[in-house]
């Protein structure tokens, strides 16, 4: 029995085709499991449990038949979907986690995050994660109609686009010091994140302690599955080697 991480499936009705992809993993590879873990971006966008998209149903529908088998699932939120509420936590069986969660994984105590709060040198993405994030700008935005919702969501979506393009690869990565200390101040040894869509196992060590951080890959093309079973460790990704 396998514990599965997965995140950044960026689900959107235009690409059908991983939602298929997704919808068949859920089928097959998450009724095995002991544990399904989805640590943000999970949608491409999420204006509100109140849409009644008819992808994002399916998908719902998808999460609830593996629930209801008895697979637990923890959502936490990514940068795209930090507006789902309790709502969709209840018509899903998910639980949603906070933020960073510590978790011990076959006794090795562990972070999860999404990874874009490590992504410190973006200092424009912080800004606006912090105007997001407020309780208050978030009840504001969820009173608004659902097309108003929309637009502003293809919009902030349209300007990150943009603004990415213009920013050096290395600022939209995680900063290494704000890892260290996150592992330290956490007092864990291993960190599980998505967001950079970099999949890769880096080793490294703080203090003198050997020090492990999992990237987990997005789905745009592929899978990308980190499967932990007993003392082992195996990031299911064709982009990573060894
Ligand atoms: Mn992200």
């Amino acid at each position: 029995m396998a514990i599965l991480f997965i995140s950044d499936l960026h689900l959107d009705p235009a690409r059908a085709q991983i939602t298929d992809t997704f919808l068949g993993f859920l089928a097959q590879e998450a009724r095995q499991a002991e544990h399904l873990c989805i640590l943000g971006d999970f949608f491409e966008a999420w204006i509100g449990d109140d849409d009644p998209d008819p992808h994002h149903a399916r998908v719902m529908a998808g999460l609830r038949d593996l629930t209801d088998s008895g697979v637990p699932v923890d959502l936490m939120h990514g940068n795209r979907d930090f507006l789902i509420g309790e709502g969709f936590a209840e018509q899903t069986g998910c639980r949603l986690i906070t933020d960073p969660t510590t978790v011990e994984l076959n006794g090795v105590p562990t972070l999860l995050m999404h990874g874009d709060t490590l992504c410190t040198d973006d200092l424009e993405y912080q800004q606006f994660r912090r105007m997001v994030r407020n309780p208050e700008w978030q009840r504001a935005f969820l009173a608004k109609p659902l097309a108003e919702r929309r637009a502003f969501a293809a919009q902030a979506r349209g300007e990150s686009k943009a603004r990415t393009q213009n920013k050096a690869e290395a600022i939209m990565d995680v900063n290494q010091q704000t890892v260290e200390r996150t592992m330290r101040d956490h007092n864990v040894t291993q960190l599980i994140h998505g967001h950079t869509h970099r999949p890769a196992i880096h080793r490294f060590c703080v203090d003198g302690r050997p020090m492990t951080r999992i990237v987990l890959g997005d789905w745009y093309e592929q899978k990308s599955v980190l499967q932990l079973t007993d003392g082992n460790m195996l990031l299911a990704d064709s982009r990573v080697t060894g």
